[in-house]
């Protein structure tokens, strides 16, 4: 019987890795792309009931002064604190999956989805997808690039990469890896040529 759905790629990789690059060149490729951080901003846009729920639950310090959520202030909460981390996992992970399904409803099933979501391993939302995309890179690099672009210390950026799944944890959730040690260039190739790998896998599930 034919594939009746899109075929679906989940993509990650750990903070500053590289997905938005993966991603803009899947893009170009045609890929229908689905950005679970997006979902999650617009959730909760000012006066949505989410953001409402998040105050009830964080108070209003997750609020700036217009009424959208202070991000940094909500991690400052969450990082490091199991409890709170759950308590915010449990109230948007549920609405960004039911989200991306319903997106996923409205899309072509000739199309291939590609999913952005960095969390795709910790929420175990790998069941929503068909294959799996892992972009990794050596920790050294991943800290080099989170302080040069970000932002971040050194100290800071280790601490966030410590805080998710480990590399060898989302490694095995992976159909292909690609590998962002390199150039942009490279990391670009690498994509392309994984690009052409899903739309076999596609083409394969769909005959
Ligand atoms: P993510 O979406 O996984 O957080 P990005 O694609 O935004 O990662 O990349 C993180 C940062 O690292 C960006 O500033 C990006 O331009 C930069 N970057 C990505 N790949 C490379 C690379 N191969 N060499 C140098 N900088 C890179």
């Amino acid at each position: 019987m034919a594939h009746q759905m899109p075929f679906i790629v989940g993509l990650t990789g750990g903070i500053g890795s590289g997905k938005s690059s993966a991603a803009s060149c899947f893009l170009q490729h045609g890929a229908v792309v689905i950005d679970a951080d997006e979902i999650s901003r617009n959730l909760t846009a000012p006066d949505s009931p989410v953001i409402r729920e998040l105050a009830a639950k964080f108070g209003t310090g997750i609020l700036t002064s217009d009424g959208s959520l202070d991000r940094a202030a909500l991690a400052e909460i969450v990082f490091g604190n199991t409890a709170s981390l759950s308590a915010l996992n449990e109230i948007m992970h549920p609405k960004i999956r039911a989200e991306v399904l319903s997106r996923i409803a409205d899309v072509d099933p000739s199309e291939i989805v590609v999913y952005d979501m960095p969390l795709l391993v910790e929420t175990n939302s790998v069941d929503i997808c068909d294959a799996v995309v892992v972009i990794d890179l050596d920790v050294d690099r991943q800290v080099e690039r989170l302080v040069a672009n970000r932002d971040m210390s050194a100290e800071q950026a280790i601490a966030r990469i410590n805080n998710q799944s480990s590399r060898e944890e989302r490694n095995l959730a992976a159909t292909w890896i690609i590998n962002n040690n390199g150039t942009p260039q490279e990391f670009n190739q690498g994509c392309s040529f994984v690009w052409e790998e899903i739309v076999k896998r596609a083409h394969k599930m769909r005959t």
